[in-house]
């Protein structure tokens, strides 16, 4: 047994944890969770715990079932919300095959062979997520419209405002998981919200987002709320992204800095940056993977501000430029680690580690086959005409989920990455979602046609 198994096993009896939560994580991002005894626990180490894989979405067909969740001890935690003896503790798993080798179908698997390609290169991949949700009075699930937990707006600090007793709370947890907190404020729609992690390793990040969207749902109800990661829940007001700044070390030398080039960019993180673009459309199904992500991202000159809230819709980077899909961060002098770039399409419902993976993969492939970049937009790109975006090369990000499955499906990029099975079942799932939305008669075609045809 190693240290950290050690440590796990012996903080179980001095902190009396009666229930260890086994978490994992399915194809769609949904957290799974089965919950085992500590006398279990030893053996869970060593040999994993078997459960029937055919009841999780996208992990295995039924005569093929049986599968393994092996707890990594380097992520046990004690639940804030479970801490009172008899307390509950977790731990994130990898899922195995019943010969002890890794399951193509588990999405942390997934993120680990595109850092271990990374890392052939000599690169570590570091995220910071920018989160934005909305907390809402109520969830309806017959279709009818939320309310907004409150009636405030963008960085609004408002005494006896659910917000800020929420942010309080929600990061007093986040922080005793050992999960740190930059910034935290009131987004710009009622009820919305924004925290941001500190950046990490893109496992740990990933593993950081499972466990971020289950404490802010615990936090709401504990305040009589709930919290919603739905990407555009309200037609008027802008949607919640998950912008993700993203960089990548070789040992401690941050490879995205370049003392004295344009922005401080070199030229590797140029080549990713290209890379991101160049590949955008393929991914998108994977970064924005819900039919209603892209009613949060599309759109130019004739959307308000309102409607797209400073949501990407083209395919350009820009210098602090807020309509761009890659935003250069402005460069702060004397923190050569802080040169990064930000992609702004993700939004809070993807799966992260799936997400994570086909990010590093579009953008190492920009540094392997050297891609240029083309030139920096400065405008704002939502305010030029369909025709002067075209002459200036800038494409749409694909304009709902059929189109972005369509790319997808044709990506060898996603394909290799995400690995034969999770392609295949991601596919089939989303087109079954696309083909449900498509066949469904909507308020909107009634409210418009039927009063006049
Ligand atoms: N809510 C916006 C989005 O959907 C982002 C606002 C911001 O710039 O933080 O991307
Ligand atoms: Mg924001
Ligand atoms: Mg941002």
């Amino acid at each position: 047994m190693d240290k950290q198994q050690e440590f796990v096993l012996r903080t179980l009896e001095e902190r009396d944890i009666r229930f260890v939560r086994l978490w994992f994580t399915d194809v769609l991002g949904f957290l799974k969770s089965v919950a085992v005894a500590p006398a279990e626990l030893e053996q869970a180490f060593d040999e994993g715990m078997g459960f029937d894989g055919s009841a999780i979405e996208g992990f295995a067909r039924v005569y093929e079932s049986d599968m393994i969740a092996k707890p990594d001890p380097g992520t046990f935690q004690i639940l804030p919300w479970r801490a009172e003896a008899p307390g509950t503790a977790r731990m994130f798993c990898d899922i195995l095959m019943p010969d002890g080798s890794p399951s193509y179908a588990d999405p942390r698997y997934v993120l680990k062979r595109a850092l271990a390609r990374a890392s052939d290169l000599g690169f570590t991949f570091y995220i910071h997520p920018e989160i934005e949700f909305f907390l809402l009075k109520d969830k309806p699930v017959d279709g009818t419209r939320p309310t907004p937990a409150d009636s405030s707006g963008y960085f609004d600090h408002t005494p006896q405002n659910v917000g800020m007793d929420f942010r309080r709370q929600a990061i007093t947890m986040l922080e005793s998981m050992g999960i740190s907190v930059e910034f935290s404020h009131h987004e710009g729609a009622p009820g919305q919200q924004e925290i941001d992690l500190r950046y990490a390793d893109a496992l740990s990040t990933a593993d950081n987002i499972m466990t971020f969207r289950l404490v802010m749902k615990q936090v709401a109800l504990e305040q009589g709320v709930q919290a919603t990661f739905m990407p555009k829940p309200f037609s008027e007001y802008p949607g919640s992204g998950m912008h993700t700044h993203l960089s990548l070390f070789e040992g401690d030398r941050n490879a995205f800095y370049e003392s004295g080039a344009e922005y401080q960019l070199s030229k590797v993180g140029r080549s990713f940056i290209a890379g991101l673009l160049q590949h955008a459309g393929e991914i998108s199904a994977v970064t924005n993977q819900w039919v209603n992500s892209y009613k949060r991202i599309w759109g130019g000159a004739n959307r308000t501000a309102g409607e797209g809230g400073e949501s990407p819709s083209y395919i350009c980077w820009g210098h602090n430029n807020r309509s761009a899909l890659v935003r250069v961060p402005m460069y702060k002098p004397g923190k050569t680690g802080s040169t990064r770039i930000e992609m702004r399409s993700l939004d809070a419902g993807a799966n992260p580690y799936l997400a994570y993976a086909v990010l590093l993969a579009a953008g190492l492939k920009g540094i392997e086959e050297g891609y240029e970049l083309p030139p920096g937009a400065d405008d704002d790109v939502w305010a030029l005409s369909d025709a002067e975006r075209r002459a200036m090369g800038i494409e749409p990000l694909p304009q709902n989920l059929g189109e972005a499955i369509s790319l997808m499906e044709r990506s060898e990029l996603v394909a290799q990455t995400l690995g034969e099975h999770v392609f295949d079942f991601f596919l089939r799932n989303k087109k079954q979602e696309w083909e449900e939305y498509r066949s469904e008669v909507t308020a909107f075609e009634l409210r418009k046609s039927l009063p006049v045809l």
